[in-house]
């Protein structure tokens, strides 16, 4: 029997496709043929396959442990900041940060409160961020990248110094460090100044090696190196 109340109810929605196809039957009679079709299957096949398309690719940039960008995801983009940078005539900021003794860490406490410790120090490099094209990754085990375009050397140096306090006073407790009893990172930055001819490696080589030399000024420290200085030496090094 008719229900009326059957009307009231939302029905949904339902994705149609229609064709229609000009019929001439004779010279004076033109007639057309509707041919409407439900295409909610294949509507809900393309949604599925778009969705999956982009937890793909979203897993593809990020880092499982930490939920922060990868080395892969850094290397594309950083290749593509600096080219505009280049173009702009911009200053492009990078900076290299390593935990302090943390094999130490992971040795005495214990592989998994390493990750987490990890998680903790991601974190909070990721909320010292605020400009929507700033980066920072895994760049490794330990390793993490930053990269800010736009940030000029002596800018740099303070940011520097705002990471490394941020995450002291995270205060995660690391009884086996051989400079303290909580965890410590050590940075080495480094600065791309406007029209200067300097390749992307040279600016990331200035960048580990002033984290290595943070590293032999004692840790917990920030150390600078000027990217220009590195090409320097690679070409007189090809000279000899
Ligand atoms: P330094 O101050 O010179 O940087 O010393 P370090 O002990 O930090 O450096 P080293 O390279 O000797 O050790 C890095 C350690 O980081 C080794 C490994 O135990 C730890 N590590 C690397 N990746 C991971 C990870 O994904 N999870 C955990 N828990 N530990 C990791
Ligand atoms: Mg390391
Ligand atoms: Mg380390």
């Amino acid at each position: 029997m008719f229900d009326p109340s059957e009307l009231s109810k939302d029905p949904g929605r339902m994705h149609q496709s229609i064709t229609i196809t000009p019929i001439s039957a004779s010279p004076d009679e033109t007639h057309c043929l509707i041919q409407i079709m439900d295409s909610s299957a294949s509507i809900k096949r393309e949604k599925m396959l778009r969705s999956h398309s982009e937890i793909l690719k979203k897993e593809a940039t990020t880092d499982s442990l930490t939920g922060i960008y990868n080395r892969r995801f850094f290397d594309e983009h950083f290749k593509m900041a600096m080219g505009h940078s280049k173009r702009q005539k911009l200053p492009l900021s990078v900076f290299m940060v390593d935990i302090d003794f943390f094999k130490e860490y992971n040795d005495y406490y214990g592989h998994v409160a390493g990750d987490k410790a990890l998680i903790i120090v991601a974190k909070t490099l990721k909320t010292q961020l605020v400009r929507a094209n700033d980066i920072v990754a895994r760049y490794g085990g330990e390793e993490f990248i930053l990269m800010l375009p736009n940030m000029p050397e002596d800018l740099a140096m303070q940011f520097a110094e705002k990471i490394r306090a941020a995450v002291w006073d995270a205060a995660i407790p690391h009884l086996k460090s051989r400079i303290s009893e909580q965890i410590s990172i050590s940075i080495g930055v480094s600065t791309y100044q406007q029209s200067e001819d300097v390749s992307i490696q040279h600016l990331l080589e200035a960048a580990d090696t002033a984290l290595y030399k943070a590293k032999q000024n004692g840790r917990n420290s920030c150390c600078y190196i000027n990217a220009r200085s590195i090409a320097e030496l690679a070409e007189t090094e090809k000279k000899v």
